[in-house]
């Protein structure tokens, strides 16, 4: 569609009411365009919910108490944005009470499966007070369930989307709603099954949402409003002398966000590049400011930039009898790998070992180990960071080193990784 342009509003930007109304006055300069908005959870919701979940599947009895405590956190916004008798109220209940319902039979047998039912709530209740809040201040907006529009397979919380219908249904759906005039407001990281069951595309996936969007309508540009101005070399939470980069490759883009780079979800580039959608990252607090463009032109020249992944696990593989790892062993291992969807981020092999490091995600390394522990001995050790750098320059490498034991590195051309342990620091006073 001509002239489209996508947003996504992620939760911290709406997590009560004077960031919604934020949220509100930003839009308000973009009246008379067409503009598909797509909104996270409020705040901390979905870590809430993944509480009820975890209550639900144990049993404990307090899965309902928890969901009320969110339900009551909702109503508070609320009614510091609408009058009492507003039908906002109603229609949040709605949603709520689906849950209520999943609550109330025996927890499903299949974890992934409940969890879905349940955390999509947060999403279908943040959409439907916005695009409520923004009709109220003069913003005619059409709330889309993106359940109708995203479909995926049928991998609960990880769904993997199904894009030549989901093209097709975006066209059918969100097009007569933009062609009306006014706002299309939906919701992020939620799909649905062919058979109309509810899936999510991984935590953090409403950057992705909003990608799969912009892909299927062939919109003029994206932009991602965060409370950060932009795209910096590293996270400022955790890093020193952080920079904000004016302009970004999707290639240097996703090569930062696959390893740990947590400004965008990484599955957000791929949609965008292919049809050369330019994604922009700017501030909701300071909405003026230029932010980061990231598009195809090629920029040949980067400060080193760092990403952090924790909760790695390097798994040592080797052979019992001291036969080569060789190519039909790689390729047992790699079946298991695949079929488990564990994220290698480095691997080394010698003539009998193969060591791999993962993302050490639920029980997915053990899984791993278990299938091979029969043919291979296996050690695991746990707990570790990679530290990925592009455009590394000596100084900076040293300094990451500091405190840490170095247990794999690599390097290639424009990048340096590294799996590292955190020295543990023993205090001798208290030990003596
Ligand atoms: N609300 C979901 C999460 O917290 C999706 C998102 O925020 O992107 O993971
Ligand atoms: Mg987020």
């Amino acid at each position: 569609m001509k002239n489209l342009k996508v947003f996504k509003f992620g939760g911290s930007s709406v997590r009560d009411a004077a960031n919604i109304k934020n949220v509100a006055s930003i839009l308000q300069s973009f009246t008379g365009r067409p503009i598909l908005i797509v909104v996270s959870a409020m705040g901390k919701t979905t870590n809430a919910l993944e509480e009820v979940v975890a209550a639900q599947a144990a049993r404990n009895g307090k899965a309902l108490e928890i969901l009320n405590s969110i339900k009551e956190q909702h109503y508070q916004i609320m009614s510091e944005l609408f009058d009492p008798g507003d039908e906002v109220f109603a229609a949040v209940n709605d949603h709520f009470v689906t849950v209520e319902w999943v609550l109330e039979e025996e927890p499903h047998e299949n974890y992934d499966y409940m969890y879905d039912q349940i955390i999509c709530v947060g999403e279908l209740v943040s959409s439907t007070i916005m695009a409520a809040y923004l009709n109220k201040a003069g913003l005619p907006t059409s709330w889309l369930d993106a359940r109708d529009v995203i479909l995926t397979d049928d991998i609960y919380r990880e769904g993997w989307v199904q894009w030549d219908e989901t093209v097709e249904k975006a066209k059918a759906k969100a097009l007569p709603l933009l062609e009306k005039g006014g706002f299309v407001l939906t919701q992020g990281f939620i799909g649905s099954t062919t058979e109309n069951a509810t899936t999510t595309l991984g935590r953090e996936g409403s950057d992705y949402t909003a990608a799969i969007f912009s892909f299927c309508l062939d919109a003029e540009d994206m932009t991602i409003w965060k409370d950060v101005p932009g795209v910096l070399t590293a996270d400022p939470r955790l890093f020193d002398n952080v920079v904000k980069l004016d302009r970004l490759s999707y290639r240097e883009a996703i090569e930062m966000t696959y390893y740990g780079a947590k400004v965008i979800h990484p599955k957000t580039i791929k949609p965008l590049q292919n049809k050369n959608i330019p994604l922009f990252v700017k501030s909701f607090i300071d909405p003026k400011g230029e932010g980061t463009l990231i598009s195809s032109d090629v920029e040949d020249h980067y400060p080193p930039m760092v990403a952090l992944e924790r909760n790695q696990a390097l798994v040592y593989i080797s052979t019992r009898d001291f036969s080569f790892v060789a190519e039909h062993h790689m390729s047992v291992l790699f079946t298991h790998i695949a079929n488990l969807r564990l994220q290698v981020n480095m691997m080394q092999n010698t003539a009998i070992s193969f060591v791999v490091c993962v993302n050490d995600i639920d029980d997915k390394v053990d899984r791993f180990a278990q299938h091979i522990q029969g043919d291979f001995k296996v050690l695991i050790d746990r707990n570790l960071e990679l530290i990925t750098v592009r455009h590394a320059q000596p100084a900076v490498l040293e300094n990451l080193r500091k405190g840490k034991i170095l247990l794999m590195e690599e390097r290639t051309k424009d990048t340096v990784q590294m799996v590292v342990k955190n020295v543990q620091v023993v205090d001798w006073k208290e030990v003596g």
